[in-house]
């Protein structure tokens, strides 16, 4: 606690002081440097008066309608604040956690983003029809997958017809979608370029 008297603490501006000495009713609390009274209390006899503080607070409030939209508005500005602050730090402290976490998820599930990666491809190339069968799909990278780690031959789903042919364009669909080892791919596509 600053010892403080009325005196100094009006000289500095402070808004309250305390002596630290007790009041009338025995509070060792700071008091106003305005009025001198004492703010425990002021704190009792709003406790003991709710009806006569909140009479006042709305009458306060309807005479002074400029002040009420100045703390409403710094009320949601400092909220603003703190929440922005908050989910950042938030953000940053769980970066690390959920990197790893995607990268384990990644790993467990290959198919998953190999299969979302070759549909975002059909789509820019404007192969996906609508009436492709999503879970067909799905069931091929998921075999090329399977196929991959019984096997130790990594196998990928393949078009048999190209998306981007020099002929014919093929679309990502089930049926023109075969399981074969990548070595197969590879030599497929180079053929293909040659071509
Ligand atoms: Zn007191």
């Amino acid at each position: 606690m600053l010892v403080l008297s009325r005196k100094e603490a009006m000289s500095i501006n402070a808004p309250f002081y305390n002596t630290g000495k007790p009041c009338k009713n025995g509070h060792v609390s700071d008091r106003y440097t305005s009025s001198g009274h004492c703010l425990s209390c002021k704190a009792d006899w709003e406790s003991k008066n709710h009806e006569k503080v909140d009479s006042y607070k709305q009458s306060w409030a309807q005479r002074n309608p400029e002040a009420v939209r100045e703390s409403v508005s710094t009320y949601y500005r400092r909220n603003t604040d703190e929440r922005r602050a908050y989910s950042a730090q938030h953000y940053l402290q769980n970066r690390e956690d959920r990197l790893a976490k995607q990268k384990v998820y990644r790993q467990e599930n290959p198919e998953i983003y190999t299969a979302a990666k070759q549909r975002r491809r059909a789509i820019e190339l404007r192969a996906l029809p609508a009436w492709a069968n999503h879970d067909l799909i799905k069931e091929k990278f998921a075999l090329a997958q399977q196929l991959s780690a019984e096997t130790g031959i990594p196998h990928e789903v393949d078009h048999i017809i190209p998306l981007r042919g020099r002929n014919v364009c093929g679309l990502h669909r089930e049926d023109n979608l075969q399981v074969i080892p990548a070595s197969e791919n590879r030599k497929k596509n180079n053929k293909f370029e040659v071509n």
